[in-house]
């Protein structure tokens, strides 16, 4: 059932549905897609509206929110982030708490405190990262719709690897008020969908201004899904230079979507765009010197774990030392190191620097068209413990980054699948504020597959 048709049920209807679902998520246990479901009587505080799965680094109040982090266990919201409230007021309400990587560090949810979540589609391949568990509910149908969050492309490279679509908004279209933190100036909450249709009806939920975010776009909120038009016809820009680094089997599907939308009247031109490496390395500078800021909050004081100690120092190193996994530590070294004096502006000013180059790339070319198109990663879902080389994990997201350093939004659509039947996803990029466009263009997509 779709989050279109679930809107219309009665009460009655809406809780035969939750029981479906959790009777369906108790059989699918071992998929791991949630860490902790709820369906009201439990805790007291969940509403009676249609169920969404939420990741697990967003705030509802009286929940845990861990972060899939060993130093948060314990840890209970004690208010509800704006998209749980908004959800509310449009009859949707919290399911469940999704599996993630930790503190969305990832691209694979292998780094969870909970251990792994399968992918629906074959169990011996990752779901993606890190909205990997949000996108295996939806994938596995185990959820509705759910809510992911976005930093680096942790929404659409799971719903691609999960054969689902998933939307990153333009940076301050949707309130962070209530995400756990990762890298501030990059992170976005988004939907994770069954189709284009639904994306655009949760995104037209979640989005608007909210004064306790300082940065929440002050402006009304126009809804795109009550004006979806997948007939107007687009300039479409595929990134040439782009194909070449995806898998062949990626690219062959990608250049079948781009016939399919020529023939349905698009205007397709050939763009090239700066070698993805230099988004790389000014994404993973920017990202971890925000996060090693963002993470100091964790000391043991404050929120979940607190390690026993003689003295408050010792406190403080137990606490981080036990409580944070590995690749959370890594990106706290390395965020540390290229905020040091000394190396500041070797690192962080050229990242900077190297953001804006990015930003005013996008700019150039939605100068001369509508819409971006590239594959979402550069391959469909890889299996567990292939990716040993943490560099090699942060290729993953080759197509994604650019897109939150430039703060525009983009959509990720299940566009084939490959010899092994996995989904293979292709991604729309829009320019700011141009969710139209965005969601009209995927309708399109979608549709010319059909
Ligand atoms: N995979 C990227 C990272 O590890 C992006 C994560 C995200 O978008 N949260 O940082």
């Amino acid at each position: 059932m779709t989050l279109k048709e679930a809107m219309k049920l009665d009460a009655d209807e809406l809780k035969n549905l939750r029981a479906e679902l959790k009777q369906k998520i108790e059989d699918n246990k071992e998929l791991g897609a949630y860490v902790e479901q709820f369906t009201g009587e439990e805790l007291n505080v969940v509403g009676e509206g249609v169920p969404i799965a939420v990741k697990d680094n967003i705030q509802v109040k009286g929940w845990s929110v861990t972060c899939a982090s060993n130093i948060l266990q314990g840890y209970i919201a004690p208010y509800d982030a704006t998209v749980i409230d908004k959800m509310a007021s449009s009859g949707l309400s919290p399911f469940g708490r999704t599996n993630m990587d930790e503190f969305a560090m990832g691209s694979s949810t292998e780094n969870s405190f909970y251990g792994k979540t399968l992918n629906p589609v074959n169990p011996n391949c990752v779901p993606g990262g890190s909205s990997g568990g949000s996108a295996a509910a939806v994938g596995a149908g185990l959820a509705i719709a759910a809510l992911g969050s976005d930093t680096g492309g942790s929404i659409r490279q799971p719903a691609s690897f999960c054969g689902c679509v998933g939307m990153k908004p333009t940076y301050g279209k949707v309130s962070r008020y209530g995400l756990t933190a990762f890298s501030s100036s990059l992170d976005q909450i988004g939907p994770i969908t069954q189709n284009v249709e639904d994306a655009a009806i949760l995104y037209d939920i979640l989005a608007g201004y909210e004064s306790k975010d300082s940065t929440s776009l002050n402006e009304s909120h126009i809804k795109v899904s009550e004006n979806l038009d997948p007939k107007r016809k687009l300039t479409i820009a595929v990134i040439e230079n782009y194909l070449s680094e995806a898998s062949e089997e990626v690219r062959v599907s990608i250049e079948n979507s781009v016939k399919l939308l020529e023939k349905a009247g698009h205007k397709i031109v050939y763009k090239n765009m700066l070698n993805s490496k230099y988004d790389i390395a000014a994404y993973y500078v920017t990202a971890t010197a925000e996060a090693s800021a963002n993470l100091s909050r964790f000391d043991g004081v404050r929120y979940g774990n607190r390690a026993e100690a003689t003295n408050l120092n010792d406190m403080y190193i137990k606490t981080r030392s036990e409580g944070f996994g590995e690749e959370v530590k890594r990106r706290i070294l390395l965020g540390t190191f290229v905020l040091s004096s000394g190396y500041y502006d070797a690192y962080y000013i050229q990242a900077q620097k190297t953001r804006n180059l990015i930003k005013e790339q996008f700019d150039e070319l939605f100068n001369e068209v509508d819409l971006v198109l590239t594959p979402t990663a550069p391959t469909t879902a890889f299996e567990f413990g292939s990716k040993k080389d943490p560099v090699e994990m942060y290729l993953s997201d080759i197509y994604t980054i650019g897109v939150n350093l430039a703060g525009v939004p983009a959509i990720s659509i299940p566009i084939g699948f490959d010899g092994k039947g996995l989904p293979i996803g292709g991604q729309l990029i829009a320019k700011a504020n141009d969710e139209q466009t965005l969601f009209d263009g995927a309708m399109s997509w979608e549709e010319v597959l059909k």
